[in-house]
């Protein structure tokens, strides 16, 4: 996901828009893998103030998921917005809150997935009221009913 910024860069100061779509492959998260049940949609706003661009973004984004009740497998919907700086070149792009750039394109894949990695919940529910599995015998309580008694402590 890149951005061409050339026109920016003559034009300091002034605001401009942008739109981006682009599937990512799936992303490695500590123990877990995202994986992207669509592409991931990017728009917002840039601007150049002479030494680094101000992008801010809104994400829309289907993440495939497990649920933490169910086991199920389901597509959650995860949109947020963000906003970061980008700096040319590498040396001050290393204090991790400023990501880098070179030449007149802007690279937006990290600076999304970061974002979106701190979005994902930690456990994902296929609905609010998911009955989740009898823990006797397993049974999806959503789809079946099942005589275990289960003591409450
Ligand atoms: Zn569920
Ligand atoms: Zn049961």
């Amino acid at each position: 996901m890149r951005i061409n910024v050339a026109k920016a860069i003559r034009q300091t100061g002034e605001t401009f828009s942008f739109e981006s779509t682009e599937l990512f492959s799936d992303q490695t998260l500590g123990e877990r893998t995202i994986s992207f049940a669509e592409p991931v949609a990017v728009s917002g706003t840039y601007v150049y103030d002479g030494k680094a661009f101000t992008l801010s973004g809104k994400v829309t984004a289907s993440v495939n998921t497990t649920c933490a009740r169910c086991t199920k497998t389901f597509v959650e919907r995860i949109a947020f917005s963000f906003s970061e700086r980008f700096v040319k070149g590498t040396d001050e792009a290393s204090d991790n809150e400023t990501y880098p750039y070179s030449g007149d394109e802007l690279l937006l894949d990290k600076a999304v997935l970061d974002n979106l990695f701190l979005e994902l919940p930690i456990a994902s529910v296929c609905r609010e009221d998911c009955k989740g599995l009898c823990p006797v015998c397993g049974a999806d309580r959503n789809t079946t009913t099942c005589d275990c008694t289960t003591e409450e402590a």
